[in-house]
């Protein structure tokens, strides 16, 4: 998938435009935080299973390289061909080799955010295949042409009326309805017999378990167990920070992750897959391959980015973002959106690229609390605005208006004097307490009111307050 978070602002401007975007960000967000709310507090020890959540993931990211090696070790006895691959292009073309040493050309995929991030789509696209997307809003979206806009939910930004627009011009066998039953039959119809002549099933990990060498993925839907099974070839593609020690490790995680993406309390399907079939299977794949890829990952570990390995893809995050709800996945033009996207972005696709993304963040921590790991999203995100400045990313009208704001907050009569000017300028601009257009502050005006100030200055109305005056009303 091509990537554009440089493009974040004139993506912002067109989502903000788009008033049937946020209806249909909305209606899913909001339904999902009621959910996860309703889930946590029917698990009264949640806040206790993140500290333990954490703990396994720091644990694993401490040991990696053990991890890695024991992993390796057992999945390469049960039977797998493990791969490595250091960055994107490298596990793309591990896959299409594989691929191409098949008869077949048809693709079965399950959801993965890994494949996302290596351009895995485009690559099978490029190399002739015949790609089908299974998990049903990933079906949605390669008809609609367009990329994931939420790491669970890729196909949040469309709406229903758009599904059956699709479906009736895609579908070789469509239905007249518009009811939900009716066009999941509509894809079932399409997809099952796709399933059961792949030649090749490629599926992501939810988590990798060192002591089995096993894969562990979970979907609602049961197409990632159609994607493994009847095709000769199953390929896992995977980030090295999936690793768990032991099955005991995994199932904190899942109890974490399945209330924290979806609200539920168990996901209708987690499946461990343990290498190719055995001589006594009735069905299941000849081959059996899982590509370990690294992309920036120990870079990570290195740059002082290692708590967001922590990361389980719950997407809670993205639920909780006041920015998220307001603009969509799209916007932030890269594979990962929302706070988790803000950090990983500019250390996959490089900070200078994606600088922007760590400003698009109000600070208010709601990301922080969510998190099922307790990763300190503010926190990252804020090292990575004090990382782009000091490599001089920042433009340079940026860099003067904190040269500027700097030396007047070594000066406070100046400070006070500037002040006050502006609450007076700002004033002659504002009708019944709001400011529609003011010189210089099109970027915020252009898209809703500003509250006009009242008529001091803070330290101005502090200092009556102390002198026991009532402070100024407007
Ligand atoms: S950063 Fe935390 S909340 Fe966001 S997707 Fe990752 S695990 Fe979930």
């Amino acid at each position: 998938m091509q990537t554009h978070p440089e493009k974040f602002q004139e993506n912002v401007a067109k989502a903000l435009a788009n008033p049937q975007l946020k209806i249909a960000i909305r209606r899913t967000t909001d339904r999902a935080e009621s959910k996860r709310a309703e889930a946590i507090s029917n698990f009264p020890k949640f806040d206790h299973a993140r500290t333990q959540g954490k703990r396994i993931k720091d644990h694993v990211i401490e040991n990696l390289g053990y991890y890695l090696t024991e992993f390796e070790r057992n999945a390469t006895a049960n039977g797998a061909v493990v791969h490595w691959a250091s960055d994107a292009e490298q596990a793309r073309s591990i896959v299409i080799d594989i691929c191409s040493r098949q008869k077949g050309r048809r693709v079965t995929r399950a959801k993965s955010m890994l494949g996302e991030e290596i351009g895995l789509a485009d690559a099978l696209d490029d190399a002739e295949f015949d790609r089908v997307e299974t998990d049903l809003a990933e079906h949605i979206i390669q008809l609609a042409g367009d990329p994931p806009s939420h790491i669970v939910w890729p196909s949040m930004h469309l709406t229903r009326e758009d599904v059956v627009r699709l479906f009736r011009k895609h579908h070789r066998n469509p239905t007249d309805s518009e009811e939900i039953t009716e066009l999941v039959d509509s894809a079932r119809r399409e997809l099952r017999s796709k399933f059961l002549t792949a030649d090749i099933g490629i599926t992501g990990a939810n988590f990798l378990l060192a002591d089995s060498g096993s894969v562990c993925t979970v979907t609602n839907e049961g197409n990632a167990e159609l994607t493994t099974t009847p095709p000769v070839v199953h390929i896992v593609t995977a980030g090295i920070e999936k690793l768990v020690p032991s099955m005991a490790h995994a199932m904190p995680l899942l109890r974490l992750l399945v209330r924290s993406a979806t609200g539920g309390e168990i996901t209708q399907y987690t499946t461990f897959h343990a290498g190719p079939k055995r001589q006594n299977d009735l069905d299941g794949p000849a081959e059996f391959h899982i590509v370990l890829v690294d992309n920036g990952r120990t870079r990570m570990l290195s740059q002082g980015m290692s708590e967001m390995l922590r990361c389980i893809r719950c997407g809670a995050c993205l639920n909780h973002c006041v920015v998220y709800k307001h603009i969509g996945g799209h916007a932030y033009g890269g594979v990962y959106p929302g706070p988790m996207g803000s950090v990983l972005t500019p250390n996959l696709d490089g900070l200078e690229r994606a600088r922007k993304l760590a400003h698009a963040c109000t600070l208010n921590g709601r990301c922080q609390e969510v998190c099922p790991v307790q990763i300190p999203l503010p926190k990252l995100l804020r090292a990575l605005r004090a990382s782009s400045w000091e490599k001089k990313y920042e433009p340079p009208v940026n860099r003067l208006a904190v040269a500027g704001f700097v030396m007047l907050a070594k000066r406070p009569r100046l400070f006070q004097l500037f002040a006050s000017v502006g609450v007076l300028g700002m004033r002659m601009f504002g009708r019944s307490g709001w400011i529609s257009s003011m010189p210089l502050s099109r970027g915020w005006t252009a898209n809703r009111d500003l509250p006009a100030p009242e008529k001091s200055t803070f330290l101005g109305q502090y200092k009556k307050f102390r002198d026991g005056r009532r402070p100024y009303q407007n």
